[in-house]
């Protein structure tokens, strides 16, 4: 029997397993905690490397510009590329080599990239330096089983997706690395698990609310104007007026976990009068900041929440007109969401498919991770994730990723990059 193109490049990949296996712990083995961005260059060069073993053109790219970017923390992003038998837009793998701080509650070296009963244990193992890892040999087996590709192949491997992507995807999109003439489409290796593709997310508006009073001594609160009863005014109505109405929206994305398909508000901090610790002074508060973080649905957009916000705030000072309410945007993030039809989840679901023998389903993020930057500022909507280990995992003690499910993620990213180059 003929051997088809697709049964030589699994082959590729079964062959290269340990190897995967060792790239992978390699990574997780050179701490690339973030904040503050340690090792990074020793992470891209790891990465350049590898690629370069492969036969990719192999660009090491300072994030130039960016006030993140210092000596004593560089950022330092890596490209790599396969050209193929055709010109135009690559077919881009992603993946951010940062990791966030291990933290309490390990059992294991968090930086030792231990392999013990069927898993790669390590900060990063899941989130998502075994994702990084199955895009590079997932080129590298389509090169090593000789099959055509007529698109480019890029894999690129970026820094502070944990806190932003400011200095990565996003400095790449804005440095036309990542580009609607460039790059046909982009896979980004988080781990939603392997036979999970991850569409989209919600969006973020992250902002900041200080009310200001009048001080005035705390034996006589009715000479002075309390900024802290202002704010719970308002911290009033988020909890029984926008709550209410916020759950009672759901968005169509398929967010997991499902709770997150309605639109939420969070309280992330609160200030307000003096330092409780200090030594006490009776005084009135005149001062009382709060910062939100609302998580609102493709469906509501940007301006509706906002109003609502504005709508809401001006609701808290009627309320108490002598305070004086200010808001401040803090981020925004825009919910994104990859076209149903678009190639790159019919490649994908074709391949989970062929891979893991049953079908693919779809998801979106409750939170945001760099498929926004791809979207917004490259304009590459043809955006998902897909990629090994459990989310739940991520950012977690004694973090880790199955073994079996490496390599069932690099198999199912060959075969659709492969489909994808010769569409
Ligand atoms: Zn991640």
């Amino acid at each position: 029997m003929p051997v088809s193109d697709t049964d030589r490049v699994l082959a590729e990949v079964d062959r290269a397993a340990d190897e995967i296996v060792d790239f992978a712990s390699r990574l997780v083995r050179i701490p690339t905690v973030n904040p503050p961005g340690e090792e990074y260059e020793a992470c891209a060069n790891a990465i350049g490397d590898q690629l370069r073993a492969h036969g990719a053109d192999v660009q090491l790219l300072p994030a130039v510009g960016k006030v993140e970017h210092t000596s004593r923390y560089p950022r330092i992003n890596v490209v790599g590329r396969h050209e193929g038998t055709a010109k135009g837009p690559a077919i881009h793998l992603n993946g951010h080599f940062d990791v966030v701080p291990a933290g309490q509650g390990w059992t294991r070296d968090p930086f030792g990239g231990e392999v013990a009963d069927g898993r790669l244990y390590g900060r990063g193992s899941c989130d998502m330096k075994a994702g990084l890892a199955a895009a590079v040999f997932a080129a590298a087996a389509i090169r090593r089983a000789g099959v055509a590709h007529g698109a480019p192949i890029e894999i690129s491997g970026t820094v502070d997706e944990e806190s932003g992507g400011f200095a990565g995807v996003a400095w790449l999109a804005e440095n036309r690395w990542l580009s609607r003439e460039r790059t046909k489409c982009v896979i980004i290796p988080e781990p939603f698990g392997v036979d999970r593709i991850c569409v989209g997310h919600r969006g973020v508006y992250w902002f900041e609310v200080v009310a200001e009073g009048r001080i005035a001594h705390g034996s006589m609160p009715y000479l002075g104007v309390s900024a802290i009863e202002g704010m719970s005014h308002l911290l009033d109505l988020v909890r029984d007026e926008l709550g209410p109405v916020l759950a009672g929206r759901i968005t169509t994305m398929p967010v997991v976990p499902e709770g997150s398909r309605r639109a939420t508000i969070n309280i992330n901090g609160i200030d307000g009068g003096q330092p409780v610790d200090d030594t006490p002074s009776p005084c009135v508060a005149d001062r009382c900041r709060a910062v939100f973080d609302r998580r609102f649905l493709l469906e509501e957009g940007l301006d509706r929440t906002r109003a609502e916000i504005v709508a809401l705030v001006a609701r808290a000072q009627a309320r108490m007109p002598d305070v004086r309410f200010t808001i401040e945007d803090r981020m925004i993030v825009e919910p994104t969401r990859a076209p149903e039809d678009a190639p790159v989840i019919g490649a994908l679901t074709a391949a989970i498919a062929r891979v893991a023998g049953r079908p693919a389903s779809l998801v979106a993020s409750p939170g945001t991770y760099d498929q926004k930057h791809v979207a917004r500022i490259a304009g590459v909507p043809h955006c998902v994730a897909y990629g090994p280990g459990e989310l739940a995992m991520a950012h977690q003690p004694d973090e880790f990723c199955e073994l079996a499910d490496i390599l069932t993620a690099t198999k199912v990213l060959a075969l659709a990059v492969l489909k994808l180059t010769n569409e």
